[in-house]
């Protein structure tokens, strides 16, 4: 007999599997999906190994085989441990990411009367079980729901057990009914054939039924069946009519599986490969000789660092096509596909009917039936999100990761807390892939691998300009303190509001751009533009309009707020904070003859909004166009001539080590929305801090000079990646008692360090988190500093209420 390692769908398992007997004449593979007793429940399970021996001593047997196949591939089990290693998560948890969508279903559980031996004493039963006895019997098999509705919860749990006990009925499980499944549309079609249908029409005209003669005349003409919602659009017919003619049995109506195309809805024009610059030739080059090359020990990591515009996409696609000519296919992961429909466009039309898009806002049906066309090999190309990584494309050859610096390639708000980019590489280790992290601004860990030889570094320099006319755009940095000095208190400088009104005068289009992450939440003085900050950690001091204090959110240093300015002692100390509605009200009074605008996560609440607001500013039905973050991603708009920020300085203050090097990602991005077009282009960076390392290379489009400061910053304060992080946080109602609970950790936290005798392990805090109160509880966080804080903390007992987030991007 065998057994199976199987990772449970409970709570209760954490990171840990259960040993199960495999019954004799189940064959079971790594990877298939089992139903498992487990207490006195049945649950999901996923067999994760197969040995002769057990784990422990006494194991129950596997109760049955959900899906023939196996849900997971070998590789994905490896990655499902690694991620439940690394980010210290329930085993479940990490392979839920991979399971078919809409998998997790409950067991149902019914209950049947074999046979009754001859001899047996019925009157030995009380009246009760004779009667759920005699209930079963009628209808062979009954499910226990049903026995419940009608003897009520406990009193057919009870009986149930009875009967079982003395050998009388026996249970058994089914999954609960399928919530997704194909979609299924009806079709009609002639059961006779087209002469005879339109002499039947003809006959049905004469007694005067129209509507039926029309439709059988109408399906006479198709070649093939006609779904019926198409045959009542274009032949006016209805249900009944159709029903009418099936009752006659002129006409047979049958359900035909339809595909949910998320990319039906838009018009595709193949497009074809362009002929590469020298630069891009050399980069592809490259990257096609490590896909040919037979799999390496260590994983082939490209970084393509390259400015916006400058044919980073061409290249993905080449090498994608590339693959697919070498009998792989591709995963290209984007950082929010809503924020991305060109891209995408891009991406369809080279690869004609060959792209698959997992989309979050798709119904849980159409992801069901992209996932099982991907499985069946039907795609060249997955794209989609970070979750997209775990599609089960087959034969994996490259995975793209556009943009990768993003944020949102971390899984932040629930478990497992993954970075895509750190198991996009896992993954293509395990399957000997090859991995390509495309940006302008990449991530300063990832630039610091590619520095080391780590991974590969491919640059292009310069943007591909096809009219040799839209170069980088110029960037003026205008220093805010000089215009209070000069008596503007407006939201826009000279500089800026001239620009502005110029380009609408000529009938360009700009940008504005405001960030209104953490704002209102630090405060600054608008004479000298000091930001207050922590004397020890160096983040910005977050108000807390409760307490009327300043706190350091890393290390809970706190200050009132001071009256005077501690430097220039200037009393214009201001609350940093302008929406974007302020700013489109301040707008249209300034620039009352521009049509304005606006995008942010207000104005996109329906489906398709994104691409509405995106398609009338590039219809030119706007000059103006106000938003936050979004307007900085891939966007192509040849007519913007004009970028402004606001305010560069929001992000700045924001209480988090790498509020520097996110603050050069959004300036650059944001810079490189202006000039794509022939007419060239202008940013204009707002800030109170000119002289500031993040704002000046981000107005000379100059990452090695952001980088070399950068990466001096995180050596002296040994911040990744000379270290590793991890957050730890506690939750509850009560202020005092979450604070408590999260000092008590620290010392259990530094009485483990010191007893183990590891050295480079320090704690953080405990601060209250930077969101300190959510949906009325109370937030306090650790954090962990070292060279392994996530294998430590795998040997500490971490109590209920408390998360933990490996490698946090945001603190
Ligand atoms: P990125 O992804 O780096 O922003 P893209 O691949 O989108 O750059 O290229 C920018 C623009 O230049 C696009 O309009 C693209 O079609 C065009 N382009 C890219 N490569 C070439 C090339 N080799 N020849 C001509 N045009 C190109
Ligand atoms: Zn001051
Ligand atoms: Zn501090």
């Amino acid at each position: 007999m065998g057994y199976a390692e199987v990772c449970v769908n409970s709570p209760v398992a954490q990171r840990q599997t259960f040993s199960y007997a495999i019954p004799p004449g189940l064959s079971i593979n790594v990877g298939q999906a089992v139903w498992v007793p487990f207490g006195e429940k049945l649950l999901q399970g996923i067999v994760l190994e197969l040995s002769d021996y057990p784990a422990v001593e006494e194991t129950k047997e596997i109760a049955g085989i959900i899906e023939p196949h196996p849900v997971l591939s070998p590789a994905h089990v490896s990655l499902a441990y690694w991620i439940s290693q690394h980010y210290l998560s329930p085993l479940f948890d990490a392979v839920a990411l991979m399971l078919t969508p809409g998998f997790e279903r409950k067991a149902l559980t019914f209950i049947s009367i074999p046979s009754i031996p001859d001899d047996f004493d019925l009157s030995s039963l009380t009246q009760e079980q004779r009667h759920a006895l005699e209930l079963v019997q009628r209808q062979g098999r009954v499910s226990l729901k049903q026995l419940e509705r009608t003897l009520g919860k406990k009193k057919a749990q009870t009986i149930v057990s009875q009967l079982v006990r003395r050998g009388l009925a026996v249970r058994s499980y089914e999954l609960e009914p399928i919530r997704v499944s194909p979609k299924e549309e009806p079709y009609l079609s002639l059961a006779i054939d087209a002469g005879e249908a339109q002499q039947e029409a003809a006959r049905l005209q004469k007694k005067g039924a129209n509507k039926q003669a029309a439709l059988l005349n109408f399906l006479a003409q198709q070649s093939k069946p006609v779904p019926l919602a198409e045959a009542r659009q274009t032949a006016k017919c209805d249900k009944a009519t159709a029903n009418a003619l099936v009752q006659k049995s002129l006409v047979t109506i049958q359900p035909v599986e339809v595909r949910r195309d998320p990319l039906s809805s838009q018009d595709i024009t193949p497009s074809y490969p362009l002929t590469l610059t020298a630069a891009q030739e050399s980069a592809f080059r490259s990257i096609s000789e490590s896909l040919i090359q037979k799999v390496s020990e260590h994983p082939n990591v490209f970084l393509l660092h390259g400015v916006t515009g400058s044919g980073k996409t061409e290249i993905y696609l080449q090498a994608l096509a590339e693959a697919v000519r070498l009998g792989k296919r591709g995963i290209v992961l984007v950082p929010e596909i809503a924020l991305t429909p060109q891209t995408i466009e891009r991406f369809a039309s080279r690869f004609p009917g060959k792209v698959a898009v997992l989309h979050s806002q798709l119904s849980l049906g159409e992801q069901f039936d992209e996932w099982q066309r991907i499985r069946n090999g039907e795609f060249d190309v997955v794209i989609g999100p970070r979750s997209a990584t775990f599609a089960p494309q087959p034969d994996l050859g490259l995975i793209v990761i556009d943009e990768e610096h993003e944020w949102t390639y971390k899984q932040h708000d629930k478990s497992p807390r993954y970075h895509t980019r750190d198991v996009a590489i896992k993954l293509a280790e395990l399957t000997g892939a090859v991995v390509v992290l495309g940006s302008a601004t990449p991530d300063v860990a990832t630039f610091y691998h590619a520095q080391r030889g780590d991974y590969h570094l491919l640059r292009l320099p310069e943007r591909v300009t096809p009219r040799q006319s839209s170069p980088l755009p110029r960037v003026e940095v205008v220093d805010l303190r000089e215009e209070l000095k000069a008596g503007n208190r407006s939201l826009f400088s000279r500089s800026l509001s001239q620009a502005i009104a110029r380009a609408v005068t000529d009938g360009e289009q700009v940008i504005l751009f405001l960030n209104r992450r953490g704002a209102a939440t630090f405060i600054q003085c608008r004479n000298c533009g000091l930001v207050l900050r922590c004397r020890r950690c160096e983040v910005a001091l977050t108000y807390h309009l409760a307490e009327d204090t300043l706190v350091c959110h890393q290390c809970n240093y706190r200050i009132p707020v001071p009256q005077l300015c501690p430097r220039c002692l200037s009393r214009r100390i201001k609350f940093l904070g302008v929406g974007t509605q302020k700013l489109e009200q301040e707008a249209s009074h300034t620039f009352s003859q521009a049509r304005l605008l606006r995008w942010d996560s207000d104005a996109t609440r329906r489906k398709y909004s994104h691409q509405e607001i995106l398609n009338k500013f590039r219809d030119h039905q706007a000059d103006i166009l106000i938003g936050t973050q979004m307007i900085t991603k891939g966007l192509d708009l040849p007519q913007v001539t004009l970028v402004g920020v606001v305010s560069a300085d929001t992000g700045l203050n924001l209480p988090d080590f790498r509020a520097g090097e996110r603050t050069f990602q959004l300036l650059s991005q944001v810079a490189g929305r202006a000039g794509r077009g022939p007419l060239g282009g202008q940013a204009i960076f707002q800030t109170y801090s000119p002289e500031h390392y993040a704002i000046q290379a981000a107005a000379k489009h100059d990452y090695t000079l952001f980088y070399d400061k950068e990466i001096d910053y995180r050596r002296q304060l040994h911040n990744p990646p000379f270290s590793q992080l991890a957050s730890l946080i506690y939750t509850h109602t009560n202020d005092a008692l979450c604070q408590r609970e999260a000092e008590r950790m620290k010392h259990l936290i530094i009485e483990e360090r010191d007893s183990k005798g590891i050295a480079d392990l320090s704690v953080i805090g405990p601060a209250p988190a930077f969101i300190h109160r959510l949906r009325g509880r109370f937030r306090w966080q650790l954090i962990l500093r070292g060279s392994e804080p996530s294998a430590f903390l795998s040997q500490v007992p971490i109590p209920q209420g408390w998360t933990v987030d490996i490698d946090p991007v945001g603190l």
